[in-house]
């Protein structure tokens, strides 16, 4: 039978669009740095800075099933590199905690609430570094759009989509991430956050804390 094309959605990606993207992210020598791979696509909200801005605007006006190459400079990224974010604190701030090269942490600077590297362990000195882990790099993502719909009311209300587990699955937090996991899982220590290891590059640092989570 064949196939009624006027059914098929259209829809294009827009403001107040929730989005499902497949990607692969590379670097400048196609190392893979992230891909959405077994997480399932990644779904956000379009036009609510859910995701780093190079990335929103190669996707505007793509429709489902799309595949494109998008090319986000630092800029548009996550921020060049940047030196007066590294500080040096010593050995005894980390109190009873025995802190390793590569370590991750949520602390409170200069400018404001920031995920923190462990960069170097030099004796009694340690170097944490506040930028992202991308920041600098030129981000060569390979998305296909699985889905574009219309947001619902309260999705945009609350800035993020709802879907597959409400607020915390499908919210700030990232639909793609590990459903063992999550931002809002109590398993998680206060230090480690929602904004862990797992994730997602295309992901804005931050879109955690901004009630993705608070909310039902
Ligand atoms: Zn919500």
């Amino acid at each position: 039978m064949a196939v009624d094309s006027t059914l098929l959605n259209t829809m294009r990606v827009a403001k107040e669009t929730v989005v499902a993207i497949e990607y692969t992210l590379k670097d400048d020598q196609g190392n893979i740095i992230d891909a959405s791979g077994d997480r399932g696509p990644m779904e956000y909200l379009h036009g609510a800075q859910n995701i780093i801005p190079g990335l929103e605007q190669g996707v505007d006006g793509l429709v489902a099933g799309d595949t494109k190459n998008v090319l986000v400079p630092p800029q548009l990224g996550y921020g060049e590199y940047s030196d007066k974010l590294l500080q040096l604190v010593p050995l005894s701030a980390f109190g009873a905690n025995t802190p390793q090269v590569g370590m991750r942490f949520h602390a409170e600077t200069n400018l404001g609430m920031r995920v923190l590297t462990i960069k170097k362990i030099d004796g009694e000195e340690v170097t944490l570094d506040g930028n992202h882990e991308l920041a600098g790099k030129t981000l060569h993502f390979d998305i296909k759009v699985v889905s574009v719909r219309a947001a619902e009311p309260t999705e945009l209300a609350h800035g993020h989509p709802h879907q597959s587990g409400g607020c915390c699955g499908g919210g700030g937090c990232g639909s793609g991430e590990a459903s063992g996991g999550g931002c809002c899982s109590t398993e998680e220590g206060s230090e480690g956050g929602c904004c862990s290891t797992e994730e997602p590059a295309a992901q804005k640092q931050g879109g955690c804390g901004s009630g993705g989570c608070g909310c039902s």
